[in-house]
């Protein structure tokens, strides 16, 4: 069986690069907000960082104590390796894996998370209108955006359309399966893992006594509570043309935010650019935006519409948005105009460099 990178497809160094550049941003923010923070009798805050999903995932824990925070932070990166081993195409025992080496065989037996996100993604292509697909793989394949650095022919691409097919993906719940019905066919949640891992490492932590913290997996990040002295934290949205600077700013409780961008890994030919969110209609790289940034409660909300929005382009994904409960968003178009949501417009602060 092929292997293929989950929650990084394309280029490890490219996406750790933007992963740092989005905690750099998130680290300066949260600093200046614990400056303030009263020191006598506060409770305990910590940070720490691991590599797991392929990227860098920055976990912070508020507790009552120094060992509380320390076991939130642990029971946050336990849980988000244990989705890992369940989820990641890159590990050949994963059930995913098992899914997939299964494809046009048989049905393949999961756990319940694995069930939930694939039926949380197939969800997801029918709210996005097909634009958030996770059997897209052999496609991403083709591109190999970061490694290969070269344009798939229409013939080579209209090959492994049929394998994008998700009415060939059935789950059946009795059961507990999942089973992909042509051969070749591949599902990979990259598009929307990193979300719902922040979701279950949120509630691991909470279990485990903590009463704030963020988790942070690259530019997927989920919140909950307030910092020490009651400050709500505070998240920079990244610039989609201006490396390293900030679009906006915004403050949140209890929310998850996520963006994808066309900057996070791309190539360039003859002045267009070619970059890692595929349109599942045209099986090329989505053209109607530069960067979606989506705010909602549920992290696997967050991270599943930037993807699916971004494909769906600006006017279409901007009134999902609308249309949605609890359900912000930022959506940058391709002229680089900034469309923010209704529920946004008072919370967020553009910055002066913003176009
Ligand atoms: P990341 O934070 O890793 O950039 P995104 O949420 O932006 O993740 O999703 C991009 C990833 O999702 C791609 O690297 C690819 O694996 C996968 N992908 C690309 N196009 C689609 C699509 N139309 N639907 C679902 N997943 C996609
Ligand atoms: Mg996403």
């Amino acid at each position: 069986m092929k292997s293929h990178r989950p929650f990084q497809q394309y280029d490890y160094g490219c996406a750790l690069v933007s992963g740092l550049v989005a905690l750099c941003l998130l680290v300066t923010l949260l600093l200046g907000a614990c400056q303030s923070m009263p020191q006598a009798s506060a409770p305990a805050t910590v940070t720490r960082t691991q590599m797991l999903m392929g990227t860098l995932v920055r976990i912070t824990a508020v507790a009552s104590s120094e060992a509380q925070a320390q076991a939130s932070a642990t029971a946050g990166f336990q849980e988000i390796r244990r989705l890992e081993d369940l989820l990641s195409t890159w590990i050949a025992t994963s059930e995913l894996s098992r899914v997939n080496a299964a494809a046009g065989r048989e049905p393949v037996a999961v756990s319940p998370d694995t069930l939930l996100i694939v039926q949380r993604s197939l969800d997801m292509a029918r709210l996005t209108d097909g634009g958030f697909n996770i059997a897209i793989g052999p496609v991403v394949e083709a591109w190999s955006v970061a490694e290969r650095q070269r344009v798939p022919s229409d013939r080579e691409l209209e090959t492994v359309r049929p394998l994008t097919d998700l009415t060939q993906v059935s789950l059946d719940e009795q059961a507990r399966t999942v089973f992909l019905a042509r051969s070749g066919m591949r599902i990979d949640v990259g598009g929307i893992g990193k979300g719902f891992a922040a979701d279950r490492a949120v509630t691991a932590m909470q279990q485990a006594g903590a009463t704030a913290g963020v988790v942070a997996l690259s530019g997927d990040i989920k919140t909950f509570g307030r910092m020490p002295g009651g400050r709500p934290f505070a998240f920079g949205i990244q610039h989609p043309r201006k490396e390293g600077a900030l679009l906006a700013r915004l403050t949140l409780q209890d929310e998850a935010i996520s963006t994808a961008g066309d900057y996070e890994r791309f190539f360039e030919r003859e002045g267009t650019r070619y970059h890692h969110i595929l349109d599942p209609a045209t099986l090329r790289p989505a053209r109607g935006c530069q960067s979606v940034t989506i705010v909602a409660t549920e992290g696997a909300m967050a991270d599943g519409l930037d993807t699916g929005i971004f494909v769906m382009g600006p006017e279409a994904g901007m009134a999902l948005i609308e249309r949605l409960p609890g359900v912000e968003g930022v959506i940058v178009d391709s002229e680089g105009r900034v469309l923010v949501s209704s529920g946004l417009k008072g919370r967020l602060q553009l910055e002066p460099a913003a176009p």
